[in-house]
């Protein structure tokens, strides 16, 4: 596996590769790798003859008073496993090297990114897909890989390539997830034991909404509450929101029916946790 740090040496290996004619699949992290983001590489490695991930915490898409400074890193360890996956490069750039500059352009994402973790985390879409963009240009992928655990990224993205034509093939992955049902994150090494063991209540109050819906006596409103209240009594965590959307639009429903996305965001002592499910009714 070549590990590359700077944008000329990156070009080098994309073009190189393209000449040969072959097909890159493309996996973006913020690293402190785990089995989730392995999946995806996995998946990009079956389905192309070339796998780039990169690893980048993007300083962009951190608000004030977020995590950015003591995002979790290791970069040893992240290099040994993205080898096991199958990574022909990792693209590790420092923040300098993707924003020497301040840039005169600056993008809004203005549709799917006013609700869920957009609303609570104002800018924060803008900041993915600026630098979504930067590396879709910078490693020209054939197929992209994205986690369904960040559903409304997912969402973003897709919207993204879609209104300005980018030609590549943007692929969203089931979410990793610990035996207990709690999600694989990078930010699961910020919580507690006590947190940890209360956490996978956040996927348990997410069935129930869902299996509350499919019985489908319920409207929108109450199964938001009845999923809120799993989680105030059980999770030990603030509830930061719980919403039922349709999806991929994020648009507020009347009835549950469609394809919808059942959401929530916790907050624990020193990390916030997102989960959903998304599941349809006819
Ligand atoms: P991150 O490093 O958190 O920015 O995640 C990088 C990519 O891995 C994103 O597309 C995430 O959605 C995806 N990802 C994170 N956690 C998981 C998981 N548990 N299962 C599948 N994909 C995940």
């Amino acid at each position: 596996m070549k590990v590359v740090k700077t944008i000329p040496e990156l070009k080098e290996f994309v073009q190189t590769e393209k000449k040969a004619g072959r097909q890159i699949g493309l996996v973006p992290t913020m690293g402190f790798l785990h089995e989730g983001h392995l999946s995806l590489a996995e998946k990009a490695r079956k389905e192309n003859d070339i796998v780039i991930m990169t690893i980048f915490v993007n300083p962009l898409q951190f608000g004030p008073g977020e995590d950015f400074e003591r995002y979790p890193r290791d970069l040893e360890r992240d290099e040994k496993l993205a080898a096991s996956a199958g990574v022909d490069c990792l693209f590790v750039p420092e923040v300098e090297e993707m924003y020497p500059q301040p840039s005169i352009i600056t993008m809004t994402v203005t549709g799917r990114a006013d609700k869920l973790c957009g609303e609570k985390r104002p800018g924060h879409f803008d900041g993915v897909a600026t630098v979504v963009t930067k590396l879709f240009h910078l490693t020209e992928p054939d197929k992209a890989y994205f986690g369904l655990k960040d559903a409304q990224q997912f969402a973003v993205i897709a919207g993204l390539v879609e209104s300005l034509n980018f030609p590549v093939e943007v692929i969203g992955v089931e979410t990793i997830r610990e035996e207990d049902g709690l999600a694989k994150s990078s930010r699961n090494v910020y919580l507690t034991e006590d947190e940890r063991s209360k956490a996978p209540h956040l996927q348990k109050a997410l069935q129930l909404g869902v299996q509350t819906a499919e019985r489908g006596k319920k409207s929108p409103a109450e199964i938001k509450q009845l999923t809120n209240d799993y989680l105030q009594s059980h999770a030990g965590a603030a509830v930061d929101y719980v919403e039922l959307l349709s999806y991929p639009e994020l648009e507020p429903l009347e009835k549950a029916h469609g394809k919808m996305i059942l959401a929530a965001a916790i907050k624990y002592s020193k990390a916030r946790l997102i989960d959903n499910i998304i599941f349809n009714l006819n």
